[in-house]
């Protein structure tokens, strides 16, 4: 174990070890050989995802029958946190919104039908999922969002704009959260619809570059009078708020988990990088204040770790977490963002240059306190169970 390794081994069972093994081999042997080439075109291929496909790494926690491996939790938290440890956050980022945060509102909610239509395929890695909440002017507050869709026929007519949509760019089909009682209150009038990408009526509009995670895409999706099949819609009309919700607990775990392994790389970098260094006849190493910084953010991603895995073990069981998936998702995102200033002081002049790991992780974490519940919001849902 390096100083700032991970939970020890004693932990888990063998299948989920087998699962860190093979994700760090993945990322060792081939996502670092790729990513450079990833954020060059904005994107993580079909193919890189059909490889994890084919190692089984998508769908842990989806049932066998639908070529996932039945494995709760604990087995996707550790798969987010080695992905995460990759230093390419877009890695993480679009094959974690796919397995853990679009796929599944199908897996949870989807028809017989549904299922059997994507959910193979997706575990497979050949058919990529997105999910379509936040609009221009619904982010945080996800009970302002104005997209509609009211009944034509059979199906559905789909009018409105989502934007930030991760995967969209490239990908198959989205979950799209949309308004269909224009009188209820948003609680009791938000479905949810299985949209897939040659919908007549969406366009797929691509985005400014963003600031990191740069090797997923990312787009807006512009609906008018968008036709959808009846078959369409994910879960029961007009309960789809409550899916969106009940999501953004495993959105929220996985996103901790996430964070973790950015936060522990670049620990390991910079810890490499202090006591290498030379300086006033010595390393960087060798002055205490260094050290101070470095063991303290270590011993706080301690504490991020020890909440994240308790919580996923206490989610495997069916307990309900919701405070502490909130503090995990709060608490990791803020100690990475505290970790990587910390890093890229450490690293002086390297860390200020496009293309070194650190650099990429500073750039990325970013997002981790924005993206799938800003911190103020998840302080919120905790102070409202204090
Ligand atoms: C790279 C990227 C990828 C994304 N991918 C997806 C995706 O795949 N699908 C999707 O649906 N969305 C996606 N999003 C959207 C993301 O979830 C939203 O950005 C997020 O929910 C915040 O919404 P917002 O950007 O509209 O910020 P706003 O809601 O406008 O909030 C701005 C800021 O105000 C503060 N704030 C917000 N609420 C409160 C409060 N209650 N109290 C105090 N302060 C508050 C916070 O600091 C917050 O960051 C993505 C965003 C980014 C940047």
């Amino acid at each position: 174990m390096t100083a700032t390794s991970s939970i020890p081994d004693d932990f888990d069972d063998e299948r989920i070890l087998a699962v860190r093994r093979k994700t760090a081999d993945y990322v060792r042997n081939e996502a670092l050989l790729k990513g450079d080439q990833w954020e060059l075109e904005g994107t993580i291929p079909h193919e890189d995802f059909r490889r994890l496909g084919d190692l089984g790494l998508l769908g842990l926690s989806h049932p066998v029958e639908y070529g996932g491996a039945d494995m709760g939790p604990v087995a996707s938290v550790v798969f987010a946190e080695e992905l995460g440890r990759s230093t390419y956050g877009g890695l993480p980022e679009a094959v974690l919104i796919h397995t853990e945060m679009s796929s599944t509102h199908i897996l949870h909610r989807g028809t017989p039908e549904q299922k059997r239509r994507y959910l193979s395929a997706m575990n497979r890695g050949d058919m990529i999922c997105a999910v379509a909440i936040t609009e221009p002017q619904a982010g945080s507050d996800v009970a302002a969002l104005a997209t509609t869709a009211r009944r034509q026929g059979e199906g559905w007519l789909l009018n409105g704009t989502k934007t930030y949509v991760t995967n969209a760019l490239y990908g198959d089909v989205f979950i799209v959260a949309a308004r269909t009682d224009p009188h209820a209150k948003s609680s009791r009038a938000i479905s949810l619809f299985a949209v897939e990408r040659n919908t007549p009526g969406l366009r797929i509009r691509p985005m400014p570059k963003k600031h990191g995670m740069l090797s997923s895409d990312i787009a807006d999706l512009v609906f008018e009078d968008a036709l959808l099949p009846g078959n369409a819609l994910v879960g029961e009309e007009n309960k789809g708020f409550y899916g969106v919700m009940e999501n953004f607990q495993n959105e929220r775990l996985i996103l901790g988990a996430m964070s973790l392994g950015m936060g522990r790389a670049a620990l390991d970098l910079t810890l490499g990088w202090l006591r290498s260094r030379k300086a006033f006849g010595g390393t960087l190493w060798d002055l205490q204040a260094n050290r101070h910084r470095i063991a303290f953010l270590s011993a706080r991603m301690k504490a991020v770790e020890t909440l994240v895995y308790d919580t996923a073990r206490r989610g495997a069981r069916g307990e309900e977490c919701v405070r502490e998936v909130s503090m995990i998702k709060a608490l990791a995102g803020e100690t990475l963002q505290d970790v990587t200033r910390a890093c890229l002081q450490l690293h002086g002049g390297v860390g200020y240059h496009h293309g070194t790991a650190i650099e990429r992780i500073g750039r990325d974490a970013g997002l981790m306190t924005i993206g799938g519940g800003a911190t103020e919001v998840m302080l919120d849902e905790i102070a409202k169970r204090l």
